[in-house]
């Protein structure tokens, strides 16, 4: 693969020996560990070896992003992506993909407008599934349908619309229930 993970653990052992002032130590480390890497990473060998005159308080670049303790997550991403290709795997979670491929079938322009949600329609629940669909295309819908806003069914010949006085439609089955 390549990949450049070991090197960086080996680098950040050493800078934490810097950190800890055990220089003779440090050196020891270096030469045993980052030596075999000086092919490829000869440049930041040097740097950690320069890193040895800096106290980890120093404001010089670029040992202060050596000595930077955000290193750490650094690495913590780089082993995850790494353990993501060494199993051929996506850095998307593979539910949230299944999920994302049905929930791109029901998404319309109403599931984000409060006034028009609909009670059986998962992505209008903003907060779960609808947060998941947000990044989706609008799904194509050749034939519309009129859904009741009370009972969240289709308004059908089987239940059909009924209009109130103030201009309001809703099916009949929410007159019935
Ligand atoms: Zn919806």
């Amino acid at each position: 693969m390549k990949s450049t993970l070991e090197f960086n653990l080996r680098l950040q052992e050493h800078i934490e020996l810097a950190r800890a002032s055990k220089g003779s130590e440090a050196i020891l480390y270096s030469q045993k560990y980052l030596s075999p890497w000086q092919t490829t990473e000869l440049k930041r060998i040097n740097q950690a070896m320069g890193l040895l005159a800096f106290k980890s308080g120093t404001a010089c670049s670029p040992y202060k992003e050596l000595y930077d303790p955000n290193r750490w997550l650094e690495l913590i991403d780089q082993f995850r992506a790494d353990n993501y290709s060494l199993c051929s795997l996506t850095s998307h979670p593979l539910l949230s993909i299944t999920l994302q491929a049905g929930l791109s079938a029901l998404k319309t322009p109403q599931c984000y407008q409060h006034e028009n949600i609909n009670v059986n329609c998962p992505i209008c629940d903003n907060k779960t599934l609808g947060s998941l669909a947000e990044k989706l295309p609008l799904s194509h819908h050749v034939n519309s349908t009129i859904v009741c806003r009370i009972s969240g069914k289709i308004m059908n010949e089987d239940n059909q619309p009924m209009l109130l006085p103030n201009g309001r439609v809703y099916s009949l089955g929410v007159s019935i229930m």
